[in-house]
Parts: C-alpha cells; sequence; structure tokens
C-alpha cells in the first residue's frame, strides 16, 4: 500500500472542477502576512480536503483547531441555509433570539453567568481585558491594573492581545505596547507569587492573571492541575480575577466541554473562538455576574452575535452534545495519545515526548536533530496529511472532533513511514 493510497477519499471528488490556482497573482495582491505554504486547498468533506488538482490530505489542522463538524457537514450546510433564508445580520439596538439562545446554552454548561458575542479570539480577550480593568477600577479601586500572562502564551494579534502574548516574536516591531502586562513562566506558582510581591513593593496591583488552561500555539503544554489550583486559591485571597483562554482548547476539543474541567477549578471570566462556530467567524465573552461590571457603552461589535453566526454556532453546539461527540474526542483522543505515544518509544532519536488532551496533541522533537516541525509538516503534506507546527520543535495534531479511528490510523501510519524513512 502506498501512501497515495492511504488517504484516497472514499468518494471522488469531481476531477472537472479542479483548476490549478495562479499563487502569483494572489501574492501580488493579498499582503504577505502569512509565509503559506504552496497549496491550495478547493474543497473539503469531514476531515479531508482537496487540493487544486484533486489530490486529496487528510486534515489534521481542521483551520487551526477551528473546524469542529470538519467540512462541509450538512448541520451546518443546513444551519447557514436556514439563518440566511430568514435573517442574517441586524445590528445589537435590537434584541437578536439567536443570541440569546446561545448565550443560554453557553451559561447553562459552563461556570459563567453572562455571556458577551465577538468575531475572534483575539477579540473576546481584548472583552475581557478590558472588563478586568474596569472591575479592577470599580470594584477594588485600582489606578493602574496589570495583567499577569505566561510566558509562551498566545492570546491574538491585536495590540493589547499581542502584548498580553508572552513571546518577543509577536511584539518584534509594534511597540509602544500597550502598558500593564507582566509575564510570568507558565506552570511555576513561586515565580508567580514572586512577581506579584514585585509589584506589590512597586505599589502596581494585579486586577488579573490570564492564561490558556493549556498553551495551544506556545507549544501544545497542558496546564499543571496543582499549578492551577494554586492559581485559583491565590485569586480568591487576593480578589484578583483569573480569566483563561479557552480559545483554542475549549468547545470539547480536550475532552471536555472546557479546557478548565481538565484543571479541577473555575475561572471568573474565559474567552472562546476557533471551535465554538465551527469555522464561522464567532468569539465569546464569558463571566460570572459577580465581575459583570459592563454598562450600556462599554463594550460593542457590529457583528457580533448577529442572527447568521449565533444561528450557525448554535447548531454547531447542538450537534457537539446530541452526537456525543466529547465521547468521541475521548477515545480518539486516546487511540491518538497511545499511537503518538508509541512512534515517541519507536523514534527516540528523533521524538523527545507527545502530550495534550483529547483532540489536541503535540509530538515535541528533539531539538538536536536537523528536522524542525515545519520540516516534519512538509514532509507529512506531500504524503497527503496536514498538519500544523507549534513553536520550532513541536508538531500540532488538532483534527475535527469527529475524526474517526481509520483517520487516527491513516495519520499515524503516515507518521510512522516518514520517520522510518529518515
Ligand atoms: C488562535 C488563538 C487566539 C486568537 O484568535 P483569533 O481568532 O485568531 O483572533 C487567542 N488565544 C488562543 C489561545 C488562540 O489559540
Amino acid at each position: 500500500m502506498t501512501l497515495d493510497t492511504l488517504v484516497k477519499p472514499e468518494v471522488n471528488a469531481n476531477l472537472d472542477t479542479f483548476a490549478p490556482f495562479d499563487t502569483a497573482e494572489f501574492d501580488h495582491y493579498v499582503m504577505t502576512t502569512y509565509g503559506r505554504f504552496p497549496l491550495t486547498l478547493v474543497r473539503g468533506e469531514g476531515c479531508r480536503v482537496w487540493d487544486d488538482r484533486g489530490k486529496v490530505y487528510l486534515d489534521f489542522v481542521a483551520g487551526i483547531a477551528t473546524c469542529t463538524l470538519g467540512h462541509a457537514h450538512p448541520v451546518m450546510v443546513e444551519a447557514v441555509t436556514r439563518q440566511m433564508q430568514t435573517l442574517h445580520h441586524v445590528s445589537n439596538l435590537y434584541y437578536i433570539p439567536q443570541q440569546g439562545e446561545l448565550a443560554k446554552w453557553l451559561v447553562d454548561r459552563s461556570c459563567a453567568d453572562r455571556a458577551f458575542f465577538c468575531n475572534s479570539g483575539a477579540e473576546a480577550n481584548e472583552g475581557a481585558i478590558k472588563l478586568a480593568r474596569k472591575y479592577a477600577k470599580v470594584k477594588r479601586g485600582i489606578e493602574n491594573p496589570v495583567i499577569i500572562t505566561a510566558h509562551a502564551s498566545f492570546h491574538g494579534r491585536t495590540l493589547a492581545t499581542v502584548t498580553a502574548t508572552g513571546q518577543p516574536k509577536y511584539q518584534k516591531n509594534f511597540s509602544p505596547l500597550v502598558p500593564g502586562f507582566h509575564y510570568v513562566p507558565y506552570n511555576d506558582i513561586e515565580a508567580l507569587r514572586a512577581t506579584i510581591a514585585e509589584l506589590d513593593r512597586d505599589q502596581s496591583q494585579v486586577a488579573a492573571i490570564m492564561l490558556e488552561p493549556l498553551q495551544g500555539e506556545g507549544g501544545v503544554n497542558p496546564g499543571n492541575e496543582a499549578y492551577f489550583q494554586q492559581v485559583r486559591q491565590l485569586c480568591d485571597e487576593t480578589g484578583i480575577l483569573l480569566i483563561l483562554d479557552e480559545v483554542q482548547v475549549g468547545m470539547g476539543r480536550s475532552g471536555k466541554l472546557w479546557g478548565y474541567e481538565n484543571l479541577g477549578i473555575e475561572p471568573d471570566i474565559f474567552t472562546s473562538a476557533k471551535g465554538l462556530g465551527g469555522g464561522i467567524p464567532i468569539g465569546a465573552l464569558l463571566c460570572k455576574s459577580s465581575c459583570d461590571v459592563f454598562e450600556p457603552g462599554d463594550h460593542a461589535s457590529t457583528y457580533g452575535g448577529n442572527p447568521f453566526v449565533c444561528g450557525v454556532a448554535l447548531a454547531v453546539c447542538q450537534y457537539v452534545e446530541a452526537s456525543n461527540l466529547i465521547e468521541n474526542v475521548k477515545e480518539r483522543g486516546a487511540q491518538l495519545t497511545y499511537g503518538l505515544q508509541k512512534l515517541a518509544n519507536q523514534y527516540p532519536h528523533l521524538i523527545e515526548l507527545s502530550r495534550g488532551w483529547g483532540l489536541i496533541q503535540g509530538l515535541v522533537l528533539r531539538s538536536d536533530i536537523s528536522m524542525g516541525a515545519i520540516d516534519l509538516v512538509k514532509s507529512a503534506m506531500e504524503a497527503g496529511l496536514l498538519l500544523v507546527p507549534a513553536g520550532p520543535t513541536v508538531v500540532r495534531f488538532v483534527p475535527p472532533l469527529l475524526v474517526t479511528a481509520e483517520e487516527i490510523d491513516k495519520a499515524l501510519l503516515v507518521l510512522d513511514r516518514l520517520f522510518a524513512a529518515l
């Protein structure tokens, strides 16, 4: 069996619809903010996508942990069609039933009491930062509130969220950054305590600690349970708010609906985006009623929570629940974990370890070899498997939540052959 037959489509794509795409023209007109692979995807179905030449790929990127139900899912097609045919956009000057229903769905299934809707992860985190700052001012009388975030974190690309992101490579050339952020090592309670004590001595007061339950972009690094419980306790004792960024790990990907459920704690505020709408642009800011200090005029978003995105996201959420998709995440996650662990044992000269939760897994390559994450991603792409790096040495696996046992096996087999050939 060749690698080509491994990812052979069960449903034949109509090859007549494929025509090679002119990437040079694209590059002429579109700003080069992305280092793109020379690949043009034109069609998808389930966990498979086709390029402009008709070649099929197993998609373990899913728009970076976004296509919860894979591609062209009938539930999404139906919801998109129905909502477009009824009403797709009105202003938040008026009541929007789908927005209220989605908020209720999320509140009923999380520790939060209220929701605000926007269009992306960065925008949700911006909202969280604004909410935490206002809370610090009106509830705690803090004049210059500080927000602590972690090294290797990722919170978005707007000016405030790129400042919150604890990775200098994303901040380079964009100074002056937004004031009021401090960084600590992830999963290190002593470093956090020391930073808070130091800020205290400087008369700076901490408004919030903002963390990912599992660092996605920064290397698929899961939060430590004991650490998060100590952070929660520290927040309870001091009045500092705990903000969790669930943009990548939330909405079932970790094997629980929310990443924080893996850590035995509840945040005061959390954000969601990526998987929430299965690929339509939506973000959400959620909080406990005790910290909901927003009043009319404080925050807004033109598209945020419109009937279209909320109607579709609600359909995605309801389908995740009705089809017990989180059970599939647990089973397929265990299968993937086992397979990656086996590869790590088989190729110790290439692989350092594997780590992750559910269907967000990372394969950490040894840093003393010439092959980096990007090289493995390119070879896998050649072989018909799409993967995405999470930093220089980590390859990330974030397939749609409805990935099958057979598809996980195919992906593992492709990797096994790649490693064996090295
Ligand atoms: C992707 C991501 C963001 C940013 O989301 P956008 O929708 O790209 O703005 C923020 N936080 C985390 C943890 C993410 O993975």
